[in-house]
This record gives structure tokens, C-alpha cells and sequence, in this order.
């Protein structure tokens, strides 16, 4: 196979587009896919400050290597899990990645800083690990972003993640998930805008990336993930992209360019938003969905009205799906 762009040996093929390339043209390509996310969707320029969550993983730390190259001006931010092992590798990669290419990484722990950790919370809480441990990823990336002034944070979430999780919304009709479910959500009072650059790209285009760049990733699977839903949306639709290929990018990229505005009334953007009376953070409740979760794994009570039906509900609610809560992001479409 020759290299569709300089005609050089191949080492990569990428079926959905029917090319296959050679090391530096595929870098070519993956830098091309990033640019044509961020220019598309006007995630941020040259002069924003951008922090990238990284978990250690091929996609995140492909991703921050992308946005260095391209120049763009990109810190890093990992969360330390308290998942054993696996977290420890993982923030080690994530440091000798960052001191290699002499870039800024923030590290915050989520036992230090909020006193609990992620298994923790899977045995004392009453939802799912994987729920918690979404929603205090996304809470704490946000925070930092605000305190540290950043104009927007980009997660490494790759086509098959964002395809794997439409599957999932569409298959029980979450319209209200499936409006926030974009490449792109806008800054609003209290929240930081975010991004997914790798929405065009998919895990193996993003595991090939990583190699070839050199990046030292965790390879392994977290190792609480076991019997995740996700994955299994994600067999699915690897098994309908290998009797034809482009299904994926069909179902996601088509979802964002054709149907994702028809949903945009299904949003709750105009639910009215209050300071959680805890943390400060935009809720529609007296308290966001982070810190009730937190009190409900620390045993700590939050007001009169916490431990209520009504709060219990409302907080399963908002942790039933890894997507965001309505109360985090809207869109403002
Ligand atoms: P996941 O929720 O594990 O599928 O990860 C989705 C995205 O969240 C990754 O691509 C990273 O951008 C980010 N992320 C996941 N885990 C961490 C972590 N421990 N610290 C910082 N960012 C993370
Ligand atoms: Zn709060």
C-alpha cells in the first residue's frame, strides 16, 4: 500500500477514508482532523489559554501533543482518582510527558482536595462509580479552569467515544442529553466553554497517533470499568464500521451537522441557574449535583432539605448518564 500523499510506503490505514499513509503524512492528517475541529466549530484561537485534561490515556495526551504542535498556548490537568495503581501510572506518564516537552501540567487530587476518592465513593454512594466519578471530573476541571483563568477546556474524547455515547442517548431517546451532545459547548455564567478536537478522529487513528508520536501512554483500561455500558455500545458500533466502514463518523458527524440542531429545543437552556449555596457553582437546585453527591459519600448532611426524595432523585437524575447534567451545560444555541 502507498502513502496517499506522497506515494512514500504506508504504515497506517484509515479504511472510512479510504487512505492509507505513511508515518509523517498520517501526523500530517491526524494535525489536519484537529485544525478542521477547531476551526469548524470555533473552539479557540491562538491567543486562548486552553488546558487539556489528561488522564495519561492515548487520546488526551495525543491530544495535548497535537495542540502543542500546532501552537497553540495548551496546559495540562490531571485528577488524581485514587484508583490505585492505575491512577499512579497514570499521573507518572502524565508528568514525564509534560516535563519532556517542558509544558505546564496542573495536578489536582480528589481526596485532598475534596476528601474523597473514586472507589471510595463507588462502595459508600448509591449510583454507579463510573457516574461519580464523570461528574466529579467534570466538576473539577471546570473549577479549575475558572480559578486559573483558562478560556477553555478540551477533553480527549475521540469519535468512537462521542459515537459510542450517541448510540447510548438515542437507544433510550435522552433528548435532552442528546442537545447538550456536541463537540462544542459555549461559556455561561459560571462555566468554562469546552471542546472535543479529537471528534474526528477515531481510537485507533488516536491509538496510531501516540505511537508514532512516541507518547508513552497507560495502556490498560481503567479498572473499575468493568461491564461499562459504554463499551458495549462501543463493540456495537465497531461491528457495524467492519461490514462498512464510515458508519461511525456517519452517525456522529452527521448527528452534529444535520440532526443535533433539530434537538436544541429539547435542551433545558433556559432552566434558570442559582449559585449552588455550597460551592458557587451554577445549579438549578440549592445544591449542585457534585457537592450532594459528595455529601451523600461523606455522610455529611447538606441543609434540611438534603437526603429528601425529591434530592435523591434529582441527583440519580443527574448522574444516570456520563454526559453532562442539565444543570452544567446547556447549550447556548
Ligand atoms: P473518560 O471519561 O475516561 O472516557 O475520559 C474522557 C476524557 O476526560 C479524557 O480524554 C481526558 O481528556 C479526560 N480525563 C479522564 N480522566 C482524567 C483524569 N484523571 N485527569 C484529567 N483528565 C481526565
Ligand atoms: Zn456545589
Amino acid at each position: 500500500m502507498k502513502c496517499k500523499r506522497c506515494r512514500g510506503p504506508a504504515v497506517v490505514e484509515v479504511r472510512r477514508h479510504n487512505a492509507a499513509f505513511c508515518a509523517d503524512c498520517f501526523v500530517h492528517h491526524v494535525h489536519k482532523q484537529v485544525r478542521l475541529a477547531i476551526r469548524s466549530h470555533d473552539m479557540f484561537g491562538p491567543g486562548d489559554r486552553v488546558v487539556v485534561a489528561v488522564s495519561g490515556g492515548k487520546d488526551s495526551l495525543g491530544l495535548w501533543d497535537a495542540l502543542l504542535e500546532l501552537g497553540y498556548r495548551a496546559s495540562g490537568l490531571y485528577l488524581g482518582l485514587g484508583i490505585g495503581e492505575y491512577s499512579e501510572r497514570s499521573r507518572d506518564l502524565t508528568r514525564a510527558f509534560a516535563r519532556e516537552r517542558g509544558a505546564d501540567l496542573i495536578e489536582v487530587d480528589l481526596r485532598d482536595e475534596y476528601g474523597f476518592d473514586v472507589p471510595t465513593a463507588g462502595r459508600k454512594g448509591s449510583r454507579s462509580t463510573c457516574a461519580v466519578c464523570g461528574l466529579s471530573k467534570r466538576y473539577v476541571f471546570n473549577r479549575v479552569a475558572l480559578d486559573h483563568g483558562f478560556d477553555v477546556v478540551a477533553t480527549g474524547h475521540n469519535l468512537d467515544d462521542e459515537a459510542a455515547t450517541l448510540l447510548g442517548n438515542t437507544l433510550r431517546w435522552q433528548t435532552d442529553y442528546i442537545a447538550r451532545q456536541f463537540p462544542v459547548l459555549p461559556r455561561r455564567e459560571g462555566m468554562v466553554k469546552k471542546v472535543k478536537p479529537l471528534h474526528r478522529l477515531s481510537e485507533l487513528e488516536a491509538a496510531a497517533y501516540a505511537f508514532l508520536r512516541g507518547i508513552d501512554y497507560v495502556v490498560e483500561e481503567c479498572p473499575l470499568v468493568g461491564g461499562n455500558t459504554q463499551l458495549r455500545y462501543k463493540e456495537a458500533m465497531n461491528a457495524l464500521e467492519s461490514g462498512s466502514p464510515g458508519t461511525k463518523a456517519q452517525f456522529f458527524l452527521g448527528f452534529v451537522e444535520k440532526a443535533a440542531p433539530m434537538f436544541a429545543g429539547a435542551d433545558a437552556a433556559g432552566a434558570e441557574l442559582t449559585p449552588c449555596e455550597r460551592c458557587g457553582q451554577p445549579t438549578t437546585g440549592r445544591f449542585c449535583a457534585f457537592c450532594r453527591a459528595r455529601a451523600q459519600v461523606l455522610g455529611e448532611r447538606l441543609g434540611e432539605t438534603a437526603g429528601s426524595d425529591d434530592d435523591d432523585r434529582q441527583t440519580a437524575r443527574e448522574l444516570s448518564e456520563e454526559v453532562l447534567p442539565a444543570e452544567l451545560y446547556a447549550r447556548g444555541r
